[in-house]
């Protein structure tokens, strides 16, 4: 039915039951097409299950109201902050200062390009992608779950890019999963948390991981993130330059919080990448 399910596990007090109490859940099923926009603001929706916990645990424990207008209720609530978020999302990407092309708009031709973003868990791939496409910042951490896609379409001076952006987890057991999104990929951004050395130390595994399985060096960049934690950053310029001498790539240090150098760093990939198909048309 392609749907998906947040689900919420909270307990009813109740004396009768053995350790005096019930285990109950709510579940909230969405259309899988919505999923963008519930795992960006996840933080939003938690108020209203708080309050809608709070409310089905006086209905059972007094046993006076009724659970079902109480549910419809929480529905309500729900879509009408769905739709707030809708309306607040489209005004935000219009100002954006990315120049972004619609479909629609343009007869030029369109480059696309397979991007994969590899790098630790935590070191803020999601977050970079989500900057990235959609002007925001999730500061809810969900581990990405395998993969996620997402695309972007924008101009360059020397034609329109459309990137298609695999977010890939960077947890150990997706190891074996992980090497069939390589797949077709043009370019590579890895990325490392400024606060955490074993992460940078990571990128070169990373680097080699996804050569091995392409059997080829495909292009890419480094990405410091977390720039705006100042007061914990542990790594110096100095491992940084080493790091990008010795895999040949350019590096930027971005902050998906602040945004700083999130776009620059795509940009900068989408050029190379066109750079190397038109020379590649020369020849
Ligand atoms: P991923 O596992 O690499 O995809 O990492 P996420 O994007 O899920 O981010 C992991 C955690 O770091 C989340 O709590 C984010 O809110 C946080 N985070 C990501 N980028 C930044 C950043 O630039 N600055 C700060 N301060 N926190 C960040």
């Amino acid at each position: 039915m392609n749907l998906k399910a947040l689900v919420r596990c909270f307990e009813i007090e109740n004396p009768k039951y053995r350790g005096g109490a019930i285990d109950s859940s709510i579940s909230l099923l969405f259309k899988e097409s919505n999923d963008p926009i519930f795992y960006k603001y996840l933080k939003n929706f938690e108020s209203i299950f708080d309050e809608i916990i709070i409310k089905i645990r006086a209905i059972e424990e007094s046993g006076r109201g009724k659970i079902l207008e109480a549910i419809k209720e929480f529905e309500q609530k729900i879509n009408d902050l769905l739709a707030e978020l809708r309306n607040a999302e489209v005004p935000a990407q219009e100002t954006g200062p990315f120049p972004m092309v619609q479909r629609e708009d343009t007869a030029e031709k369109v480059y696309r390009f397979k991007i994969i973003v590899c790098g630790d868990s935590s070191v803020g791939k999601t977050s970079a992608v989500l900057r990235f496409t959609d002007r925001a910042f999730r500061k809810t951490y969900l581990p990405t779950l395998g993969v996620n896609i997402s695309e972007k379409r924008f101009q360059h001076e020397k034609g329109v890019i459309e990137f298609m952006i695999w977010d890939i987890a960077g947890q150990s057991k997706f190891q074996i999963t992980r090497k069939h999104f390589y797949s077709g990929a043009r370019g590579q951004l890895l990325v490392f948390d400024l606060t955490r050395p074993d992460t940078l130390e990571n990128i070169a595994r990373w680097h080699h991981d996804i050569k091995i399985h392409l059997q080829e060096n495909i292009y890419g960049l480094i990405m410091g993130n977390k720039k705006d934690l100042v007061d914990q950053r542990k790594i110096t310029p100095k491992e940084i330059s080493k790091l990008s001498d010795e895999l040949g790539f350019e590096y930027f240090e971005t902050s998906a919080l602040t945004g700083e150098n999130i776009d620059e760093a795509f940009f900068k990939l989408g050029e190379f990448l066109l750079k190397a198909v038109k020379s590649l048309k020369q020849k």
